[in-house]
């Protein structure tokens, strides 16, 4: 049986990569060391996979920042405003797409996130009159690399049919004008490929969502193209994150050599799939877990494999991860102060590679021992009471309608909250952090450590608030924050202090480019023994006569940004969270704080991919936000945020989550997104960014007066705030502070003339 992995994460048992892109990008070290450490971790990946015992290697699935973006590169897909800067290097301009160029005033590309994952891709950009043309062949480089290791080197590239439905396109342009052409430079690919490898990896997760019926027609011609350049190389077409379903056919039609399949999120298609797969096609069985840090069931997985033994035979099929382990950090090795009682449930990446060999060896009748250890572990998973807290139990089960309702209805509420917040017409407000520089990050890390003691810890954080403080009242902006110096992270914040969590000392995961996040893991039930933030947000209102702006993760957020129990519906722990979360909204509150903004960054990321099972999800999901801030006042200014742009499928929710004030990203798609908005009479408050903080770049006052402009044609002035596109965690302060300046006086500008 042929055993594989779909992808390794990239960025390093000790974020190496991270480390090396930052140090190139700051100029303190040159681009051989990035290279060499390119070459390092990629040898080092093939490794493990081998070491593990795996049959094959993944090559390709390496990337200095995307592989969506490598994939743009790889076609030649240049935007036109990356092309003017000449006499470069081919990597620096790769950053610049990544990026964005601050001193030559070029905005980065699009970023969004992979399918339902908390990882982002850059957006490839169908623009007119483009000239598609093969402009790399890094993939064919990597894969004489690795054969001259002597690995087995199975490579992967993203499908021509995902890569394109995943994109945009300008107006006037249609995409599928460019399939031809792209498709030529994938067989030209593969055609160069072929004589090294036995199998070539096809990513087409585009396969598990809802598709138009236009682009499933693509599929049999484009792939009996691919198929032909392929040769004497066997395509494996990959589908993961879900289930074909009535995609089924189309995959098959590909008539690629193998389909993969993701049984972990995709177990309900495999009768169907059993049924119809054609008598030569391989089968992948993607059962080891590519989302999530459990240990696999090995006794279930048996028992797949069995089945699907007696029905195709076991020399038709692969073993493998459901998807690429992208998505889940390195080595479990690393982890040294975890209970034991928990990480004996865990595996990481290596480890899910032994997995993905141990499941292939145990189906041919090895492993019994291992086996039974396993049945061991599942079975006292059932019976730990330790994850079990009957109190929190019966308090979820209590919830009711009630409860997840405020006392009036918008309208009412606003009349009480303009009656003493007295702001503005646009409102300036940042969306919570302030950059976190290197002395916030050591001082954070050594009190955590114990080198550091208490009081000391926060009289630096108070004096940090201060600053804060100060910064803003002299920018001017109406409503202030705290800026978050103390958390880590807006998520591991609020699990460090929850019970029900906990925490990997070495667990990251690539967020995007050098940005990788260390979620945490949900365990057991969750409860809040104390109050988390009220401290802080106290502290900063004492110092200001400004109204400050509470900062709360949302319960969806946090759930859908954290390694979830697998033993209980998400749905339960969502609620346990929102009960959590509310009674901090309560101690805010009776702390005096009358604002209370309570981040729902991961909402939408957290939709299923399919249409028929969103409805489901939203329900629960916008039932445990409102569960979270039912019980505010009315004068109580409830915000929330989101981190995207693509609101339209979503908007009635949006609205049922009835928020006060809710800001969104929307500087990079130039207010597009508030179509959504006037489309569906937004009822209440909006805050469309107007900065893009993904990049250091500073936007000029009459852009920013330009994006303002754009958002009252939408939104009228007495319902429109004005703020960046998301936290500011990640720049610097002197570009922060410009960027402020900016927005702010952009929005007095504006203000005169109303
Ligand atoms: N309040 C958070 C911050 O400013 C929100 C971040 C987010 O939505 N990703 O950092
Ligand atoms: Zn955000």
């Amino acid at each position: 049986m042929e055993t594989h992995v779909l992808g390794f994460p990239r960025i390093g048992t000790n974020r190496e990569l991270k480390k090396a892109l930052e140090s190139y990008w700051k100029g303190t070290s040159k681009k051989e060391d990035l290279f060499a450490c390119e070459n390092a971790l990629k040898e080092r990946h093939w490794w493990f996979q081998r070491d593990q015992g795996l049959s094959m290697v993944t090559v390709g699935d390496f990337s200095f920042y995307d592989q969506m973006l490598d994939t743009t590169c790889l076609l030649g897909m240049i935007p036109q405003r990356f092309q003017t800067v000449t006499d470069e290097l081919e990597l620096d301009r790769y950053f610049r797409m990544a990026r964005g160029d601050a001193a030559a005033n070029i905005p980065a590309m699009e970023m969004t996130k992979w399918f339902d994952s908390n990882y982002h891709y850059l957006v490839p950009e169908f623009t007119p009159g483009m000239t598609i043309r093969r402009s790399s062949d890094k993939l064919v480089r990597d894969t004489v690399h690795a054969l001259s290791r002597e690995f087995r080197a199975k490579p992967v590239l993203i499908g021509p049919l995902t890569y394109i439905s995943l994109g945009m396109e300008y107006s006037g342009v249609d995409r599928w004008q460019y399939l031809d052409a792209i498709v030529d430079v994938y067989c030209s690919v593969l055609a160069e490929l072929a004589p090294y490898c036995i199998w070539i990896q096809i990513d087409e997760p585009i396969l598990c969502t809802d598709l138009p019926q236009q682009v499933r027609e693509l599929f049999a011609p484009v792939y009996r193209k691919l198929k032909q350049a392929a040769g004497n190389a066997k395509l494996l077409l990959a589908t993961y994150f879900g289930s074909l379903d009535e995609n089924l056919t189309t995959a098959l039609e590909t008539g690629c050599d193998g389909l993969h399949l993701d049984l972990v999120r995709g177990r309900r298609q495999l009768d169907q799939v059993l049924d119809l797969l054609p008598a030569t096609t391989i089968l992948s069985a993607g059962l080891v877990d590519g989302r999530n840090i459990w240990k696999n069931n090995l006794r279930q997985s048996k028992e797949v494999i069995e089945q699907l033994t007696s029905r195709i035979g076991s020399d038709r099929i692969m073993v493998a991860s459901s998807c690429s382990l992208l998505h889940v950090p390195v080595d479990l090795l690393q982890e040294r102060r975890l209970a034991p009682g928990i990480k004996d449930r865990m595996a990481f990446a290596v480890q899910k590679c032994r997995e993905v060999a141990v499941l292939a060896a145990i189906a041919e009748g090895e492993h019994e021992p291992l086996l039974r250890e396993n049945d061991q572990l599942f079975s006292e998973q059932c019976n730990d009471t330790g994850i079990l807290r009957r109190e929190v139990r019966e308090r979820a089960a209590a919830v009711n309608e009630s409860m997840l309702t405020r006392t009036s209805p918008y309208p009412v509420r606003k009349q009480r909250q303009d009656a003493w917040l007295q702001l503005p017409l646009l409102p300036t407000t940042t969306i919570g952090s302030f950059p976190q520089t290197t002395t916030i990050r050591s001082i954070r890390n050594s009190y955590h450590k114990g080198t550091l003691a208490e009081a000391a810890y926060r009289s630096f954080i108070q004096s940090e608030i201060r600053s804060a403080v100060e910064q803003q009242e002299r920018l001017g902006l109406d409503v202030l924050v705290h800026g978050e110096s103390e958390r880590n992270d807006m998520v591991e914040y609020f699990g460090q202090q929850l019970d029900g969590f906990c925490f990997m000392e070495n667990g990251w995961v690539q967020s995007y480019g050098s940005r990788c996040v260390k979620p945490p893991v949900i365990y057991g039930d969750v409860a809040r023994p104390a109050p988390m933030t009220v401290d802080w947000i106290s502290y900063t209102q004492s110092l200001t006569a400004k109204p400050v702006k509470g900062m709360l993760t949302g319960p969806v957020t946090i759930l859908n940004w954290s390694f979830v129990r697998n033993d209980l519906p998400r749905a339960e722990v969502c609620k346990q969270i929102a009960l959590a979360i509310r009674d901090e909204v309560a101690d805010l509150e009776k702390a005096g704080i009358g604002i209370i903004q309570v981040d729902e960054a991961a909402l939408r990321e957290g939709m299923p991919l399919r249409q028929k099972d969103a409805e489901r999800y939203l329900r629960w999901a916008v039932d445990c936000f409102r569960l979270t801030v039912g019980g505010a006042a009315d004068s109580t200014q409830i915000h929330t945020h989101m981190c995207y742009s693509k609101f339209n499928a979503i908007m009635p929710w949006i609205i049922e989550m009835d928020a006060d004030v809710i800001s969104i990203e929307a500087s990079r798609s130039k207010m597009e997104l508030l179509s959504a908005f006037r489309q569906y009479h937004y009822p209440n408050e909006i805050g469309p960014g107007i900065y893009d903080i993904h990049s250091p770049r500073v936007p000029e006052e009459e852009e920013l007066v330009a994006l303002i402009r754009l958002a009252l044609q939408v939104i009228p002035p007495e319902r429109l705030w004005i703020n960046p596109d998301c936290g500011l965690k990640t720049r610097q302060w002197p570009e922060t502070l410009a960027s402020l300046r900016n927005l702010v006086t952009a929005a007095h500008q504006i203000r005169l003339e109303l």
